[in-house]
């Protein structure tokens, strides 16, 4: 009898348990989708899943010490991943098309430096730019390795699959219909709806929890070295990536939350669009997770006037110490409306950053001031 334990946070237990009843009863589904918050561990749990599909320990698996187990935690072993690349990096070369003495990068060479990145640190949230994509020719060279005979069990992880372009889809979807004997494929991703139905629907899907703030401290804490305050933990929303990514970038976001509100509530914007012309903020991304920690700040400065307990401690009482604030209500719930808008605005790309931003400066308190 084989034994399947796949080990992890508390709050992610039962998840686990379930797979690995699964997998001990011999009816594990050859196309899963794990899908969650980014940051949580999604594929940090798709590499926990491969190492069981591929172990060929006799009795406990993962073990952790075999061959198949330790392809999956080998960053060099690129067959088993397919990873968005950014523009440049896809159109590259493949190893096969170079001839000898070429410096130039090959696809191989690129994915492999974003596997090393995820086995390293699973949980970070900031390794991808969001301009990057699956092309069609990475879903290609995928599934041509499957037109070689194999009797070893065989398994994928698809990082992002919602960053699979439509003919990307389309290839996979073929694939996915009909999956070659002795393979699994492990999809993740952190926006479900951006997947194609039809291949939502060949996937059996996996709902991973957030953790708790204790799980997101220790865990975060194998990774940085900068403590987390209580503010990144509240900002992390049960995410460790979330934690890792604000807890060397928190000191600056805050100030300029607080700058930003400042500004909009006083009118005075000069100093403000001279901050927010900066060259971080131009990816769609990181703006956004500026606009998550102003969008807590107002929504603390409301939770406060009911008397609520704030996420955003120190920010929060930062802000009302230092500024009158004589507006109703109203006007923070409005204004957090508007901050909602412009992340839609900025996810959809037809405007940029900036222009959303400085944008949203001047409307924030427009008609209350
Ligand atoms: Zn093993």
């Amino acid at each position: 009898m084989i034994e399947y334990e796949l080990k992890g946070p508390a709050s992610q237990q039962r998840t686990r348990i379930r797979l690995g009843a699964s997998l001990k009863e011999n009816h594990f589904p050859q196309a899963v989708l794990i899908e969650g918050l980014p940051g949580i561990g999604k594929k940090a749990l798709a590499i926990d899943l491969a190492k069981a599909l591929c172990c060929t320990h006799a009795t406990k698996r993962p073990c952790g010490e075999c061959f198949g187990c330790k392809m999956i935690g080998d960053s060099g072993a690129v067959d088993n991943w397919v990873i968005p690349l950014e523009s440049k990096e896809a159109k590259a070369r493949k190893a096969s098309d170079v001839s000898e003495g070429s410096s130039a990068k090959t696809v191989e060479e690129y994915t492999q430096m974003y596997v090393s990145k995820i086995i390293e640190n699973p949980y970070s949230i900031d390794y991808l730019s969001a301009a990057s994509e699956i092309s069609v020719d990475l879903i290609r060279s995928l599934t041509g390795r499957f037109a070689l005979k194999n009797d070893r069990v065989r398994c994928v992880i698809i990082a992002e699959a919602d960053r699979m372009n439509e003919s990307a889809s389309n290839a996979l979807l073929k694939t996915l219909e009909e999956v070659p004997p002795n393979t699994y494929f492990i999809l993740t991703t952190s926006s479900r709806e951006h997947l194609l139905q039809t291949i939502r629907s060949r996937c059996l899907s996996i709902h991973l929890p957030v953790l708790s703030s204790e799980e997101v401290r220790s865990l975060a804490s194998q990774y940085t070295e900068i403590s987390i305050s209580d503010d990144v933990l509240g900002l992390s929303q049960g995410s460790v990536g979330r934690a890792i990514y604000y807890a060397s970038r928190a000191t600056e976001l805050q100030e300029l939350a607080l700058d930003f509100l400042s500004a909009s509530l006083s009118g005075q914007y000069s100093d403000l669009f001279f901050s927010l012309d900066s060259e971080e903020l131009k990816d769609p991304a990181i703006a956004n997770l500026f606009l998550e920690v102003l969008s807590f700040l107002i929504a603390d400065i409301i939770r406060d006037m009911s008397g609520a307990s704030l996420r955003l401690v120190e920010t929060t009482r930062k802000f009302q110490e230092n500024n009158d604030i004589h507006l109703n209500l109203e006007a923070f719930s409005m204004a957090l409306l508007s901050v909602q808008e412009t992340m839609f605005r900025i996810s959809t790309r037809r405007t940029t950053a900036l222009v959303c931003l400085q944008s949203l400066a001047i409307k924030l308190f427009d008609g209350f001031r």
